[in-house]
């Protein structure tokens, strides 16, 4: 059976052009295979534990990481393409919302992933390649025949080494959320020195993020693109190199503007999870927009109260970094 399913991987129906795809993808479309080693990661994970796969921001972020891998900086990836047209390749079926199954059948293409999710539950494997998948030992042997089939020898360590990397990253979050549901206070996890940087780094973000449901503590924000990519950060409270702590109740899920000025001491949060504001914000030439209207609110934590964020890390925060005047 493995043999069909090689054959079948080795035949993506991909969009080929000179001009558009780089000689290191043999100038093919790479969203496809990206989109199977990312969804591979996800079965050998145990997130995708049914033969459903769901349009998670768990799947964006890792097409998006091994996107990263292949094509330049200036290139985004958009998930919602593969997902869509993988369809035309016999073992990836779709499943329509209820009532959307004319609209799904009748559409030539879907280009951004909110639409996609409106219209389709996820997507179905045919049963044999979704056990094929199941089983470490033919994974591993799709998985490598993607890589050399449709990219040239200088990014195949850098693929695999992405897929490892993903794995260990996994791990380490669950083990860093188990950890702090476990725990009372703010001991250190140091589970982080037996991990590569890259996994830790990857590892403890998935961990806060999905935490906080990607949604920023302090203003609210949960943004998430077309292409699946999230405006949300981890931030650590106190900082890595200071605390080597990689708890995730020293970490908030925050965006870009907030973890900028939560770094710079501009807000912080008190001892009861109240928003405070630097009066450096209302100095003259400083115009801080809708920042200055979080003061006084309580910051938007996890649905778990054991993963809020550590009292001891805010104070130092409060402490060291913010500006109180
Ligand atoms: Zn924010």
């Amino acid at each position: 059976m493995t043999t069909a399913y090689l054959e079948h991987f080795t035949r993506l129906r991909t969009d080929s052009s000179r001009s558009r795809w780089p000689a290191t993808t043999y100038h093919r479309a790479p969203h496809k295979p990206l989109l199977l080693l990312a969804v591979m990661d996800l079965i050998a994970e145990g997130t995708v534990s049914s033969n459903l796969i769901e349009i998670t921001p768990d799947l964006g972020e890792l097409f998006t990481l091994y996107w990263a891998r292949v094509m330049p900086p200036d290139q985004r990836g958009n998930l919602a393409l593969p997902f869509f047209h993988l369809k035309s390749d016999g073992f990836w079926h779709l499943i329509p919302q209820p009532g959307k199954k004319a609209i799904v059948e009748g559409s030539d293409q879907i280009k951004s992933v909110h639409r996609l999710r409106e219209l389709v539950i996820g997507a179905r494997l045919d049963e044999g390649l979704y056990q094929l998948l199941r089983n470490k030992s033919s994974r591993e042997q799709l998985r490598a025949l993607l890589i050399e089939k449709y990219f040239s020898p200088e990014l195949h360590s850098g693929l695999m080494e992405q897929g490892i990397i993903n794995l260990e990253a996994y791990s380490y979050s669950q083990n860093l959320l188990e950890q702090a549901r476990k725990q009372k206070d703010s001991e250190t996890l140091s589970i982080g020195q037996a991990v590569r940087l890259a996994a830790r780094d990857q590892g403890f973000r998935r961990a806060v993020v999905t935490a906080y449901d990607h949604r920023c503590a302090i203003c609210g924000v949960r943004m998430l693109t077309a292409d699946g990519h999230t405006v949300v950060d981890a931030a650590h409270i106190k900082p890595w190199s200071v605390s080597f702590n990689d708890n995730p109740r020293n970490g908030m899920a925050l965006c870009k503007l907030c973890h900028w000025s939560f770094d710079e001491g501009m807000i912080s949060v008190s001892a009861k999870y109240i928003v405070v504001t630097s009066p450096q914000l209302s100095i003259n030439h400083n115009i801080p927009g809708h920042i200055i209207t979080f003061a006084s609110r309580k910051i938007i934590g996890p649905k778990e109260e054991k993963l809020w964020p550590d009292l001891d890390a805010l104070s130092w925060h409060r402490q060291y970094v913010f500006r109180k005047r």
